[in-house]
């Protein structure tokens, strides 16, 4: 594992993965392109998926099976991404829509999606 901070790490991923579109991209490109094993790249695709930013696909790729990230929702650009606080949240394993801890109840998320939004506006 490189020495990069866990969660600087899954925010990489998820651009990365996001660059890549609606399609998503195959997690052992991913991985080649970050030098990470699979093991490690698994628990951040996990993590991710547990957030609700992507999902993951199996998929038969030269006739073995593999798994597609795919991002939920694509952004026009990633940098719209920027600052995204479940990126970075230690309660994130908690979160679930509807339970105590959700993004409905969320206090950073909405101020982020407020502030993206009097960007957006100009
Ligand atoms: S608590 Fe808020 S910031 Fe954390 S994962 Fe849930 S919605 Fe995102």
């Amino acid at each position: 594992m490189p020495s990069e901070n866990e969660e600087d790490l899954i925010s990489r991923v998820y651009k990365l993965i996001l660059g890549k579109g609606e399609r998503g991209i195959l997690q052992s490109e991913l991985w080649k392109k970050l030098n990470l094993t699979s093991r490690d790249g698994s628990r951040i695709a996990t993590k991710l998926e547990r957030r609700r930013l992507i999902m993951r696909e199996k998929v038969l790729q030269n006739g073995r099976w593999t798994y597609r990230l795919i991002p939920l929702v694509v952004p026009v650009d990633t940098s719209s991404v920027e600052g995204l606080p479940c990126l970075k949240c230690s309660y994130e394993s908690r979160c679930e829509p509807g339970g105590s801890i959700s993004p409905e109840k969320c206090q950073p998320l909405e101020r982020w999606v407020l502030e993206n939004y009097r960007k957006a506006e100009g």
